[in-house]
């Protein structure tokens, strides 16, 4: 092959088949797709080991894609459950699965996804190593972490969240600089505690070119890690966060240096009034690298509701430039999520991807809204479920509370707005009263 990354392609000018099929999904002619991912701008993640995947591509002014995070823990290890949450996730339209298992026969999920499912898979090989080589966090070496990375690279995984931005230095600063909920990232705290007990540098930072060589030859996308990313309205785009994306911005450009493609990892808990602005300072620092967004979450009062909480936060992000959501679930704060945990938490994450999108003008993003209004002004049931963002959930609640007359709902009954005009603008009587 003539390239090594999708990255390298499009700096040849090689146009790949994985191209082909994001710029028809994408409604982008090929130059512009070509030039953006030359840049940077925009990425294909796409392990060259993942056969059965749907390529997708992620970038500010493509549709905003979604991940669903799912995997077993200790709590649950039941892997046809897991097998099971994927399947739907991707039948409702989840562009990625991120695997953060964190127990059992962690290979065998993963490898049975990369051979089975369409979407793109994402690991955090941090989590992975501690069940891997099954020993005390301070007896792992610094070239265990690396070989963990290069297994799931070999095993087909597309992207990897690796958390290289706290190193040394970003660790004195957030030590200096007191925070209310200290580091929230799950790996974000593992390495700071390996850091703390062994006196090391981080792995991932220090080897951080062994990692790009690995990357390069399965055409593996980083996902820079977010290990400070707030965990609290109070902490956001405080100084160890800036800090750490200081650092995501400078590996960016030794990535890309490389040819490997980069996406960088976001907040966190933040103020509504702070989202526009730290996708401005990502922009900036990152030079433009898609980013990835862990909600934001809008407030931290919500336990149960996060999903709703997350995607206020998401549509912000989305609409100002972030490319990639996370979903978050009600489950969030409280539990490993259920399947109806799985589905509320999708729903809620492609409202916020989808709305953005309208914001930010995707091309044919609005079309779906436009035909729904029209369904909406016949009055025709059956072609509003068919186009509702979840139209089992849509059927069951017309059905619940029957209207007396068919062609009005049980909200206004012979008082319907939509009738009524629909009605007198055809030159009919609308009287209301004894109908
Ligand atoms: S009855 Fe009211 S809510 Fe229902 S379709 Fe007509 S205008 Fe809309």
């Amino acid at each position: 092959m003539e390239y090594s990354t999708q990255m390298e392609a499009a700096r040849k000018g090689i146009i790949t088949d994985e191209m082909k099929i994001v710029s028809e999904k994408e409604h982008i002619s090929m130059d512009k797709l070509i030039g953006l991912m030359a840049e940077g701008k925009v990425i294909i993640p796409c392990n060259k080991n993942h056969k059965a995947i749907s390529p997708n591509g992620l970038g500010s002014m493509l549709k905003t894609k979604i991940n669903v995070n799912l995997g077993t823990s200790r709590d649950m290890i039941d892997l046809d459950m897991e097998f099971a949450k994927v399947k739907s996730a991707v039948d409702m339209g989840a562009e990625a699965i991120m695997d953060l298992s964190s127990y059992g026969d962690t290979r065998k999920f993963r490898r049975h996804l990369t051979e089975n499912c369409p979407a793109m898979i994402g690991t955090v090989p941090i989590y992975d190593a501690v069940v891997y080589y099954h020993k005390p966090l301070i007896k792992i070496t610094s070239q265990e972490w690396i070989d963990i990375v290069r297994m799931h690279a070999e095993d087909g995984v597309d992207f990897m969240t690796i958390h290289c931005g706290i190193n040394k230095e970003t660790a004195h600063k957030f030590k200096k600089n007191k925070r209310l909920t200290n580091i929230v990232s799950r790996g974000g705290s593992i390495i700071f505690a390996w850091m703390e007990m062994t006196g090391e540098e981080n792995p991932f930072y220090e080897h951080f070119d062994e990692i790009l060589e690995i990357c390069r030859e399965y055409d593996v996308t980083l996902s820079l890690g977010d290990a400070c990313r707030p965990g609290c309205l109070k902490d956001a785009t405080d100084a160890s966060q800036i800090e750490e994306l200081i650092t995501l911005g400078e590996l960016t450009r030794r990535a890309w240096e490389k040819d490997v493609q980069i996406m960088i990892e976001g907040p966190g808990h933040m103020p509504m009034n702070q989202i526009a602005a730290n996708m401005e300072i990502q922009k900036t620092l990152c030079n433009s690298a898609p980013f990835y967004v862990l909600g934001p979450i809008v407030t931290d009062v919500a336990p149960g509701y996060d999903h709703i909480t997350s995607a206020i936060g998401g549509a912000m992000a989305a609409a100002n430039g972030a490319c990639f959501l996370c979903y978050v679930t009600p489950a969030e704060h409280l539990r490993l999520p259920d399947i109806d945990d799985v589905k509320e938490g999708i729903i809620a994450t492609k409202i916020a991807a989808h709305a953005a999108d309208i914001a930010k003008g995707v091309p044919k993003a609005m079309d779906w809204d436009n035909e729904m209004s029209l369904a909406r002004k016949k009055l025709d049931w059956e072609r509003m479920f068919e186009l509702s963002i979840d139209p089992e959930k849509a059927r069951r609640y017309r059905a619940s509370s029957k209207p007396e007359k068919e062609d009005t709902c049980s909200m206004c009954g012979n008082f319907c707005a939509v009738k009524n005009m629909n009605r007198i603008l055809d030159g009919e009587i609308v009287s209301i009263f004894d109908e």
